[in-house]
């Protein structure tokens, strides 16, 4: 069974709002195992909104529409329901004596208009609604099944929870569960990781999906299946597969965080790291000390200096020169503080910050008492989030380094 959910308001188009409902309603419909497949905003418009309720209708066996449900005339949901499906609104009095109940109990006087919400199409099946004015309906047609809810948000979800759900996983039959299993990369590009899996990602169920953040890439199989249980049987045989192709690239599943990671296997190895960084604004320093909170001992030193430059006496007017600046840094670092690890990111922008033409150089370097390596990266622009992707990087390269992971991309040297 599929599903298509409609927010309805101009406020909405404009920007003004964030359609938070559709996101709340998309977590719910995973829960019950109903698969969403469309999201549609709409303004308030009578004809539109029947468009939209039309076409949904042509696609899915369920919609479900949030907001325009008030007493005021841009509140057009109604009646665009009414159009789209051919049953004309017609007034419920058991209705209105709901919603007057409603002001008689808080005391406030009902206005004319508020007698708009006790209409409903033809046939509809409402819902009252105690925590707002506006009764909900459900109306079943040839078609498909279309519901409303309020647009507003409390509203919205005291009725989904408490009525719509019950509904909506009885129409589903066999109870459904939707389970995901995110494996999370970084070091590799998404278009990397799309290449050595792309076979996966067209399979239906389990489905295999990628989201790339800055640096990190991550891999969500998810499956829909009777139970918990056998959904994680599903995506097992999977994550096998991708385990098997990406390989070294998958740092930790979840909520696993990279620097988490490191300092794990920093701390069981017993080896500690001493990091500088230039241009970067303390990011990789900051993000290995949270991590090792609970084992200080593992960062022997976060050292933030100016600039590369400042590193060595040497000129930045040559770029090629940051990455042996990375490496220089980190093998001084290392001997330094007396560390097992030396790991430094040299940033730099040339041109002006901000300005169109500005690039951004990057260099990696991680070095022990017995190899090294180095990475390099450039951007044509001067992006705001360079010292999240290279610190990314950099804690990717530690890792790999820890575990002895071969070097793709990496250039290697051994330790002078
Ligand atoms: P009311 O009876 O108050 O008029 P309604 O069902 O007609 O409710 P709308 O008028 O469409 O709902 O929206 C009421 C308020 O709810 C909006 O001003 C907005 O703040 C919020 N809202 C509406 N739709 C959404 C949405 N999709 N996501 C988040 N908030 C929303």
């Amino acid at each position: 069974m599929r599903a298509e959910v409609i927010s309805v308001g101009t406020e909405l188009l404009l920007g003004d709002i964030v359609d938070t409902n559709a996101v709340y309603i998309a977590q719910q419909l995973r829960s019950i195992g109903l698969d969403l497949i469309y999201r549609t905003t709409v303004g308030d418009n009578e004809e539109r909104i029947a468009r939209v309720v039309d076409h949904a209708l042509s696609r899915v066996d369920i919609v479900i529409v949030t907001g325009g449900l008030g007493p005021t005339v841009d509140d057009k949901t109604r009646e665009g329901i009414a159009l789209a499906t051919g049953r004309p609104l017609e007034f419920r009095p058991e209705l209105l004596e709901q919603i007057a109940e409603r002001f008689r109990r808080f005391n406030v006087t009902m206005s004319d208009n508020n007698r708009q919400q006790a209409f409903v199409p033809q046939g509809a099946i409402p819902i009252e609604n105690p925590v707002g004015t506006a009764p909900i309906f459900i109306l079943e047609t040839e078609r498909g099944a279309v519901m409303v809810l309020p647009g507003v948000p409390r509203e919205m979800k005291h009725l989904l929870d408490n009525h719509l759900i019950l509904w909506l996983r009885e129409r589903i039959g066999a109870p459904a569960v939707i389970v995901s299993r995110v494996l999370r990369t970084a070091g590799i590009g998404e278009s990397q990781v799309d290449a050595r899996i792309a076979d996966l990602e067209t399979a239906s169920n389990p489905t295999v999906g990628l989201a790339a953040h800055a640096g990190q890439t991550d891999i969500r199989i998810t499956a829909k299946a009777a139970t918990e249980e056998d959904a994680l049987a599903m995506i097992a045989p999977v994550e096998e597969e991708v385990r098997r192709r990406v390989g070294v690239w998958i740092y930790g599943t979840g909520q696993d965080l990279l620097e988490a990671v490191v300092a794990d296997l920093l701390a069981a190895s017993g080896a500690r790291v001493a990091v500088v960084e230039a241009g970067s604004r303390g990011l990789l320093g900051r993000r290995l000390a949270e991590a090792a909170v609970r084992q200080p001992a593992l960062l022997a030193s976060a050292v933030e200096v100016d600039s590369a430059a400042s590193i060595a006496d040497v000129s930045l007017e040559h770029p090629p020169a940051l990455e042996s600046l990375a490496l220089h840094a980190a093998v001084q670092a290392r001997l330094e503080h007396n560390a097992d690890y030396g790991l430094a990111l040299m940033m730099h922008t040339s041109g002006e910050p901000g300005a169109h033409e500005a690039v951004t150089s990057a260099a990696i370097a991680v070095a022990s008492v017995r190899a090294s390596r180095t990475r390099r990266f450039e951007w044509l622009d001067n992006r705001p989030d360079a010292n999240v992707w290279t610190s990314t990087h950099a804690l990717a390269m530690l890792r790999r380094m820890l575990i002895s992971a071969p070097a793709d991309g990496d250039t290697l040297s051994t330790a002078s």
